[in-house]
């Protein structure tokens, strides 16, 4: 497990080793920290048939039992996930809880892990109240989210939330140095500092925009010598680390004491919309683009 999740993962362990572990959890935090990772590790302790009796300092499932080798196979029959790109629907829901309902395959516990829980439609949260309330037994109902402020009241307030840290920017350079990349962008580091699985994407793949080139532009586009609409077409297919990145360059900007306050914040304002614009899959990226871009370059 990563080492900024170990003490959280131990916690939970020692709890579930005593029977003291809540059926319904929701594992929260800041995305790209490893909070599927640990669910997994989680979820194989529970469903582990030989689950070593406390006291022990440093618990784990066996990992030679039936339920550790069918999990490693990946095809435990206990253990239901349900995760989506966009959305989640009642359908999945109320599949899930029709298989929760029957008895174990293995006779042991059984596990659904629900990712983004947040997608979770409305109908979709509802359908699942009556089973976070009473579960079947030795049923572990697991939430992820690293938007839990979009769950529902009445999700929220029939789970326990466990929320996991980040790493420190240190814990993460080191972990990155672990995985074999040692020197990182500094300016990636900013970005993603604390949220390591996130920034080993952008380490392995780069985007095809780097930071610096982002904001030379944008002095280029101030003085109008950079046509936003050519910048939009050149940079669509990064548009969502664009209007990040745009963000962080605005922040950076009010920190450092920049008079034109009022136009910064508005223009962060467009940014926060721009990136909901983002996240429908239907929407023409480009066009996004050119607006904040024509805004960005607009004086204050
Ligand atoms: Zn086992």
């Amino acid at each position: 497990m990563y080492s900024w999740l170990h003490a959280s993962l131990q916690q939970l362990s020692q709890r579930a080793a005593a029977y003291s572990l809540h059926h319904a959890l929701l594992l929260k935090g800041e995305k790209g920290i490893g909070i599927t990772e640990i669910a997994q590790q989680l979820g194989q302790f529970l469903l582990c048939a030989n689950k070593p009796s406390l006291p022990q300092e440093d618990l784990g499932p066996c990992g030679h039992c039936q339920s550790c080798l069918l999990l490693a196979a990946g095809n435990h029959p206990d253990l239901y996930e349900i995760r989506s790109d966009k959305q989640i629907g009642v359908d999945a829901i109320r599949d899930a809880i029709k298989k929760l309902s029957g008895s174990a395959q293995l006779s042991g516990a059984k596990v659904l892990v629900i990712h983004d829980a947040h997608t979770m439609t409305e109908s979709s949260a509802n359908a699942l109240l009556k089973t976070l309330e009473e579960p079947t037994n030795n049923t572990f109902l697991l939430l992820l989210s690293s938007h839990p402020e979009r769950l529902l009241p009445t999700i929220l307030s029939r789970c326990e939330k466990v929320a996991l840290p980040s790493p420190t920017q240190q814990e993460c350079i080191t972990w990155l140095k672990d995985e074999g990349y040692a020197n990182v962008d500094e300016a990636l580091l900013r970005l993603y500092g604390t949220s390591p699985l996130v920034l080993i994407e952008h380490v392995k793949t780069p985007p095809k925009v780097n930071y610096q080139e982002l904001v030379e532009n944008l002095g280029y586009l101030k003085v109008g010598t950079a046509d936003p609409a050519a910048l939009a077409a050149k940079w669509q297919d990064e548009a969502i680390t664009i209007v990040k990145w745009l963000q962080v360059w605005l922040v950076n900007e009010l920190k450092a004491g920049q008079k034109n306050t009022e136009h910064l914040w508005q223009m962060h304002g467009r940014c926060v919309n721009a990136n909901e614009q983002l996240r429908n899959p239907g929407v023409n990226k480009t066009l996004v683009l050119v607006n904040i871009l024509q805004s960005m370059a607009q004086k204050a």
